[in-house]
């Protein structure tokens, strides 16, 4: 999972909330009104440096009576396996909020919440 860039805040990610946003490299589609481009073509994406998950837990434990949620976005976040495991370790906030674009099937993303969940 390659974690490149963290906005510190944001109004938009997450409606009625402040949340921070992580995005994540990589996604399998190539729609022609892409906005983020350096994060799903690979040869931008190796230009990209990665963020330790060390450093985005240490500024979400920092912010965490400023921010309401964080929002994980990419690329394609859910393409990550190891995305639930990141999301169970994230105990900053009781909210996450995933902006995907659907190629991860319904059964499989609500196995996901499970697991992050404990149900
Ligand atoms: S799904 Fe999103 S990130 Fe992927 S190419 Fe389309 S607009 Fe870009």
């Amino acid at each position: 999972m390659k974690i490149v860039q963290i906005q510190k805040q944001s109004l938009i990610e997450y409606p009625g909330k402040i949340s921070a946003v992580i995005f994540l490299a990589g996604c399998p589609l190539r729609c022609p009104w892409c906005y983020v481009p350096r994060l799903v073509l690979p040869e931008r994406i190796k230009e990209l440096k990665p963020i330790p998950e060390k450093e985005i837990f240490s500024f979400l434990k920092e912010r965490k009576g400023f921010l309401d949620a964080a929002s994980i976005t990419g690329g394609e976040p859910t393409l990550n396996p190891e995305l639930p495991e990141f999301m169970k370790k994230h105990r900053c906030h009781d909210v996450v909020c995933i902006e995907y674009n659907k190629l991860t099937l319904e059964q499989e993303f609500e196995a996901w919440f499970k697991y992050v969940m404990g149900w």
